[in-house]
């Protein structure tokens, strides 16, 4: 059936499209999807490529190379971060936006998917560059956002500062403030309490629900946690709380690692200070690549898509992962997981945090009320875990794994809204 689908087109066509769209097809096929929907589902709804003309502080003009890919809006306006990294091609922005849309559809937030990015190295631009570039990006893609048609929020080289530009340019062009353009702004304009940490604690929300129903005691556990920004610190820092010994962590330059458990509150005050673990007294230092193979309870990969691979699945030593990145496990390890009996929560459900509370921000930004951050808080926990259970159960209940049981139950859902609203024109 998957042979006489089309095939990819070429612009869309890396490692990472691939990943998410084997795992859309297998899930089809899984649930007899409507073969018109899944034919539509497969492909991107609208992608936009733009073109980005900088002055950098040198004088020179400098040509950055952008994107905004909407995939589905069958359920409502779409919503994606947008992130800037050196690696951003429109490939991967569609693979991400295929995962927003599966990722709203699961935990029932009335959005459709969406992804942006450009291709460009954050960390070596000035301030200054970063304003005109995000303004200028912000200008090119006017046409497709709006709070009623496509919301971006922070992603992977984006913050709340890049937000707040955003948010100004759309607003400068409309000749008033629109808060509701983007989410994860800073609070003094529009943003959410409890919208920073909301990925993080959303991560630790599933895992004490994956340790609950697998009657492992946070007591005694212990996580492993690559990535240390905005998912990975909160997350480690969150698991602490319960209880659980962050006993490695990592950035893009290296890891850290204690079997004692690291102090993760010193930790994020010495890479605050160092902007490095380098150097780190608490614990040994320790590469990427042995990180993810220390033995742990729970592993929580928060960084990059494809860090799970075929060449190290059989090597991790975890009982548990949960998915704080986006596609941090290609397809090829994903089997091997299985076959290993390693209880995988993925992405679109482990990582659904964020998204939930930048809909609980754009509908206070809508409704011009704001929440206190405990209601904010006590939301989103029964948001995902209400979704984690429900998907917990399909589950065990059709012995699938949770991989497929969420793209299953997100399917269904996009399934029912395309039939009902029927195909136009
Ligand atoms: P971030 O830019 O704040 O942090 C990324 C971290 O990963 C940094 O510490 C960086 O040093 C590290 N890193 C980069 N490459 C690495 C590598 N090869 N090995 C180890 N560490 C590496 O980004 P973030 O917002 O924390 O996002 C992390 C992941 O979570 C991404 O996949 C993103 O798409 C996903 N995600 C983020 C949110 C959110 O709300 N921020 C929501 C859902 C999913």
């Amino acid at each position: 059936m998957i042979e006489t689908l089309q095939s990819v087109p070429p612009e869309f066509d890396t490692p990472t499209y691939r990943d998410v769209l084997s795992q859309l097809d297998a899930a089809a096929e899984w649930v007899h999807l409507d073969r018109n929907i899944w034919k539509r589902l497969r492909l991107p709804q609208r992608a936009l490529c733009v073109t980005v003309p900088v002055r950098m502080d040198s004088g020179d003009v400098h040509v950055f190379q952008g994107f905004r890919v909407q995939h589905d809006s069958s359920l409502g306006p779409t919503k994606g971060g947008v992130r800037y990294h050196p690696a951003v091609d429109l490939g991967e922005v569609a693979a991400l936006a295929m995962n927003m849309t599966l990722k709203c559809a699961l935990v029932g937030l009335p959005y459709g998917g969406a992804k942006g990015g450009i291709r460009c190295n954050p960390k070596n631009m000035s301030r200054g560059e970063l304003q005109r570039l995000t303004r200028r990006y912000t200008t090119e893609i006017l046409p497709l956002i709006g709070p009623d048609h496509d919301i971006p929020a922070p992603d992977v080289g984006t913050n709340d500062q890049v937000m707040a530009w955003m948010m100004d340019t759309y607003s400068q062009q409309r000749g008033y403030a629109v808060p509701g353009v983007v989410t994860g702004k800073p609070i003094c304009i529009g943003g959410s309490l409890g919208r920073e940490e909301a990925t993080g604690r959303g991560v630790v929300y599933v895992t004490m629900e994956v340790l609950r129903r697998l009657g492992i005691k946070a007591e005694g556990a212990t996580a492993v946690v690559q990535g240390f920004g905005n998912v990975g610190s909160v997350a480690a820092r969150f698991l602490t709380s319960q209880g659980i010994r962050v006993i490695g962590v990592s950035d893009s330059a290296c890891g850290v690692y204690n079997n004692r458990g690291l102090n993760v509150a010193d930790l994020i005050s010495y890479k605050k200070a160092k902007h490095t673990f380098e150097g780190y007294p608490g614990g040994e230092r320790i590469t990427n690549e042995a990180l993810l193979e220390l033995p742990c309870t729970i592993l929580v990969p928060a960084a990059l898509s494809g860090q799970i691979t075929e060449d190290n699945a059989n090597r991790l030593q975890c009982r548990v992962i949960v998915e704080g990145a986006n596609s941090p496990t290609t397809r090829g390890a994903d089997e091997i997981l299985k076959e290993r009996g390693i209880f995988a929560v993925p992405d679109i459900l482990a990582n659904s945090g964020g998204v939930i509370v930048s809909y609980f921000e754009w509908v206070q930004d809508l409704q011009k009320y704001f929440w206190k951050e405990k209601e904010i808080n006590d939301k989103l926990h029964e948001v995902i875990t209400t979704a984690f259970n429900k998907v917990f159960e399909f589950s065990a209940t059709e012995n699938i794994d949770m991989r497929r049981a969420s793209m299953v139950n997100a399917i269904k859902r996009l399934a029912d809204a395309h039939l009902v609203r029927g195909l136009y024109p």
